[in-house]
This record gives C-alpha cells, sequence and structure tokens, in this order.
C-alpha cells in the first residue's frame, strides 16, 4: 500500500457525502489523517469516521462547521489545529447546486450558492495559509467544476461562484509559489452524488421519463464519454495533487469530466 500521505492532516469540507467522501477516503488509504466536515445524522457521520479510521489506520476526526458563515469557516481551522494538529492539506469541496432562469433566481439561493460553493474557501485559505507558510508544506485543493470552465443554462449563481473559485485559485497561487504550496482546482464533469440525484429526480418528475433515460440524457447532453466520473477518480487527483512530484503544479484547473470541456 502506498502510504505517502503518512503523518499529514486533510479537512476536506463537505465530506459526510458524495465527493467529499471519496476525497477523505482516498486520502486516508495514502495513509493521510482526516478531519470530515459536512451535514448527516450524528450517528451515521460517527460511524463513518470510525470506520474510515479502522479500514486505513489513519486518525479521522468529525467537524459540524456551516460553512456557509464566515466565522465558523475561521474558528474550524483553528479549532482542529489547537485540538488534533496542523492542517497540511485543504479541500475547499462543499457545495450546493439551485437550478432556476436567472430573472426567477430566489436571491436568498444565490446568497447560499455563493457562501458555500465560493466565500467558504476564501475564509479557510486565509485560516489555514499561516501555519501552512510556517511549515514550509502545504495543498490547497479547490473542487471546482465544468461550471468553473463553461456555462449551462438555468445555473446563474453556480456557473458564477465556479468560475469565482477557479480565479481565487489562481491568485492563491501565485501568493503563495515558492513557499512548499500549491494551490489547484479539479474541475469535475457529471458524477453520480446526491447532488446530481436531485436533478435526475427532478427531471423524471418534470418529464415522466424514467431514471435510465434521464441519466443518459444528461450524459449525452455534456459528457463525451458517455459515464460518470467517480468520486475515487477525484479523491486519486487529490492524492497526487498532494505529492512531492506534483509540487510544480500550481494554479491549475484540472477537468475530469470525459471531455466536457473539450468540446
Ligand atoms: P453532495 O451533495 O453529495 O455533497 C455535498 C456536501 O457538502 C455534503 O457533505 C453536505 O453535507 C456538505 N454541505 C452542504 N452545505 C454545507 C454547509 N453549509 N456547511 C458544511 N457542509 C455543507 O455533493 P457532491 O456532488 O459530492 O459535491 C461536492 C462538490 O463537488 C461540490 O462543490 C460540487 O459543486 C462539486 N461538483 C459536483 C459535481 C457532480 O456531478 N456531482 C460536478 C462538478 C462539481
Amino acid at each position: 500500500m502506498d502510504r505517502t500521505l503518512a503523518g499529514k492532516r486533510a479537512l476536506v469540507t463537505g465530506s459526510t457525502s458524495g465527493i467529499g467522501f471519496g476525497i477523505a477516503t482516498e486520502l486516508a488509504r495514502a495513509g493521510c489523517n482526516v478531519v470530515l466536515n459536512g451535514f448527516g445524522d450524528a450517528e451515521a457521520i460517527k460511524a463513518l469516521c470510525v470506520r474510515l479510521a479502522q479500514e486505513h489506520s489513519v486518525e479521522v476526526i468529525y467537524r459540524g462547521a456551516d460553512v456557509s458563515i464566515g466565522a465558523e469557516c475561521r474558528a474550524m481551522v483553528a479549532d482542529v489545529e489547537a485540538q488534533a494538529g496542523p492542517v497540511d492539506i485543504l479541500v475547499n469541496n462543499a457545495g450546493i447546486q439551485h437550478v432556476a432562469p436567472v430573472e426567477q433566481f430566489p436571491a436568498e439561493k444565490w446568497d447560499a450558492v455563493l457562501a458555500i460553493n465560493l466565500s467558504s474557501a476564501f475564509h479557510l485559505t486565509a485560516a489555514a495559509l499561516p501555519g501552512m507558510r510556517t511549515r514550509g508544506y502545504g495543498r490547497l485543493i479547490n473542487i471546482a467544476s465544468a461550471h468553473g470552465l463553461v456555462a449551462s443554462r438555468e445555473k446563474a449563481a453556480y456557473v458564477a461562484a465556479k468560475h469565482g473559485l477557479i480565479g481565487l485559485t489562481k491568485v492563491v497561487a501565485l501568493e503563495t509559489a515558492g513557499a512548499g504550496i500549491t494551490c489547484n482546482a479539479i474541475c469535475p464533469g457529471w458524477v453520480l452524488t446526491p447532488l446530481v440525484e436531485a436533478q435526475i429526480t427532478e427531471r423524471m418528475a418534470q418529464e415522466s421519463r424514467d431514471r435510465r433515460a434521464v441519466e443518459q440524457e444528461l450524459l449525452r447532453e455534456k459528457q463525451p464519454s458517455g459515464e460518470f466520473a467517480t468520486p475515487e477518480q477525484i479523491g486519486a487527483l487529490a492524492v497526487f495533487l498532494c505529492s512531492a512530484t506534483a509540487s510544480s503544479i500550481t494554479g491549475a484547473s484540472l477537468p475530469v469530466d470525459g471531455g466536457w470541456t473539450a468540446q
């Protein structure tokens, strides 16, 4: 087993589910201690921590900060560093979606999407960087999206937030260059998670079609590979970005999208 990240600690936001949990799992497999964050049933989250820790012989803790609130983001980093130890790797993954035409887009949904998908990364990065600079090692990984590179209809807030996250990634990469720290964005295409599940269910209801037909349509519209990307694939790329081999990759936006953004 390749334990290249043994002794490091990663904070992965939104890791009680989907892509975040996939990333946390691959980091743990590489020997990294993990801080899970996100919403969910308390007992189920406790069981998730125990399972991850036992399967990969790493330390796993949970912090339930609501990352839509800047002060909670900053307090979470301070608390983890005080209680558990340094945050060497920060994965800004928490995200939500809302789909509506711009004229009908509820202002409170706009605010929530921007706060969770973009502003949280600003607050968490600002809080984690001083320690990374002192130690001369840090990895900041922002989970953007194909929607950080191109747009789709009815996703104004999400597309704006993800384009913003790629901009933030580039700025942080410039400000940390030469300090042993890298900052990159991963841009997934369709990945079958609860976030996409909600969009599938909505289309099934609107158009009275079965799941298979809707899934095929989503892929046909955007993703030439015809296959969903997986949380494990995104996690494996995150592990690579944390390695010494990847130390010259910074400020990059890396699509994992089956060709979506090549079109
Ligand atoms: P998901 O719904 O499965 O997981 C989202 C996670 O974020 C959950 O753990 C949830 O509890 C957490 N979360 C939501 N609001 C939060 C808050 N205020 N504070 C703390 N945690 C919060 O979604 P996913 O598909 O795994 O998405 C993860 C990331 O990947 C998101 O940033 C999303 O935009 C991005 N992404 C997903 C896809 C896809 O196809 N699924 C594609 C491109 C990008």
